[in-house]
């Protein structure tokens, strides 16, 4: 099969089917696939490391199983990627960074463990900002990503390589991050699907910690029942992880089938205030009509301490990071820098020359507000907004099923535009760290575009541990669309 215009078309449902019926085996749609990343990758920067000999070891298992007739797993052969924050073993993970540059794990994270096992190829590890942090992957220590739908323009952050791959055709799925917005702001950015589940709903065992209480894994695809299938396969208890939930994981698949009528949609007016870009604001607004003329009934909700959110997310986040950063010393893992002469020396220069300028300003901050004196004017309030935060969605959830607002402000912004002013990108997370406080499943979705043909996401919030419902209106809504 020819790499190409085709190869984009693909869906986890017809490489199943391609492979099945003959059509193609699992290794020459691999083959395929890495074709089209060393043409198309060169001018996107999606990828960090490709994982040939992982790939063609599974692909090859996958066609034996189909040569032997044999019962096909869910994503028997379905091309993956993995934002390069989740360790693989044996293949190069980087979290982004320079200090991990060299690092090459001993184990699997289990989110890549269950794909696999459910017949998925990696392809390999994805470009990101630095340990997560950032909105627009220009804080990778590599190169940035370029947006595919313009390539002046970012892929949003930090899993920008993870939707960079979808949008460009170069993975059918990726797995990606979402610490305060990470999956759904680049999926809106590139005119893709992407699900950051429930807390607790995904393992985060082998997941690189930027901020344990707000991390989740979730994935990419090009359409919302995609999404589904990969959360199914990824979902569920993992004794590796005490924060992963005891609690069933439905089918989401055949859920998404199910009517929406008479479901209760919440517009919140705290999303879609200043700084609301016009053309955003009217994609999303459209999109909530279509959802009406679906049947489902609009109801306002309020949830008033969205303003409150930025700063908070910004404290415990950097409070987590600053602690979770201190293993890298220069002694357990990667970069160590050469002929210091005393151990603090090695430490401070291995930090000083190992981590990125955005990773040490979190760093700084996250220590300062964990500092004694400081700690209960900052990290203890911003605890505190974080329960308001979460009663806030309780509160509205008792009268809607979903909520549904703008993904982002703006659509993706050019390269270099907010590079020097972290403010400005810490303030356009403003409609994703909420439901990372809150810990409840968001999922964002292509709505539109705007006059430069650039992509908006409609946002989707939902009850916690229920995407089931979330993905059923997001995946009726695609249908229209
Ligand atoms: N943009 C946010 C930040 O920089 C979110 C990052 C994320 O979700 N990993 O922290």
């Amino acid at each position: 099969m020819a790499a190409g215009a085709e190869i984009t078309n693909f869906t986890i449902d017809s490489v199943r089917r391609a492979i099945a019926e003959r059509q193609t085996t699992a290794s020459a749609l691999a083959q395929d696939f890495y074709t089209r990343i060393r043409q198309e990758d060169p001018e996107i920067g999606a990828f960090l490391t490709l994982s040939e000999e992982r790939a063609f070891a599974q692909a090859a298992r996958i066609d034996q199983m189909a040569a032997a007739g044999a019962p096909l797993p869910p994503l028997a052969g379905v091309p993956v990627a993995i934002k390069d924050v989740m360790v693989t073993r044996g293949v190069r993970t980087t979290a982004g960074s320079k200090i991990l540059e060299n690092f090459v794990p001993p184990y699997d994270c289990t989110a890549v463990v269950r794909l696999e096992a459910a017949g998925a190829v990696v392809l390999g590890k994805l470009n990101c900002d630095e340990f997560a942090m950032g909105s627009s992957t220009e804080n990778s220590a590599y190169h940035p990503v370029h947006n595919p739908r313009d390539k002046s323009r970012v892929p949003g952050g930090s899993s920008g390589g993870s939707a960079a791959a979808v949008a460009a055709g170069m993975a059918v799925a990726t797995l990606g991050s979402d610490t305060g917005g990470s999956i759904r702001q680049p999926a809106s950015f590139c005119g893709v699907v992407g699900l950051k589940p429930t807390y607790g709903r995904v393992s985060r065992y082998g997941l690189i910690a930027f901020a344990s209480s707000l991390d989740h894994i979730g994935p990419f695809a090009k359409t919302v029942k995609e999404a589904a299938l990969v959360l199914r396969t990824i979902a569920g208890r993992d004794p590796m992880d005490s924060t992963s939930a005891d609690v069933p994981v439905p089918d989401y698949v055949a859920e998404l089938e199910k009517p929406v009528q008479g479901l209760k949609v919440g517009v919140a007016r705290e999303y879609f205030g200043d700084g609301l870009d016009p053309e955003v604001r009217a994609a999303v607004e459209a999109a909530i009509q279509k959802l009406a003329e679906l049947g489902c009934e609009v109801v306002p909700v309020s949830l008033p301490h969205t303003e409150y959110a930025i700063p908070a997310y910004y404290i415990v986040a950097t409070a987590e990071a600053s602690s979770n950063l201190a293993r890298y010393d220069g002694v357990r893992y990667g970069f160590r820098a050469p002929k210091s002469r005393t151990l603090s020396e090695m430490y401070r220069r291995t930090r000083d020359g190992g981590f990125g300028i955005e990773v040490k300003r979190r760093i700084m901050l996250g220590t300062y507000a964990l500092s004694a004196g400081y700690y209960d004017a900052y990290y203890l309030k911003a605890q505190k907004v974080r329960t308001l935060l979460t009663r806030d969605f309780d509160e509205a959830f008792k009268k809607v099923d979903v909520i549904a607002a703008p993904t982002c402000p703006t659509p993706a912004f050019r390269l270099g535009e907010k590079v020097n002013d972290p403010l400005a990108m810490y303030l356009a997370d403003i409609y994703t760290v909420t439901a990372n406080l809150a810990g409840v499943p968001g999922i964002s979705l292509p709505c539109g575009e705007n006059h430069e043909k650039l992509p908006i996401g409609l946002q989707l919030f939902g009850r916690h541990f229920d995407e089931a419902t979330l993905l059923r209106v997001a995946h009726s809504y695609e249908r229209t669309a």
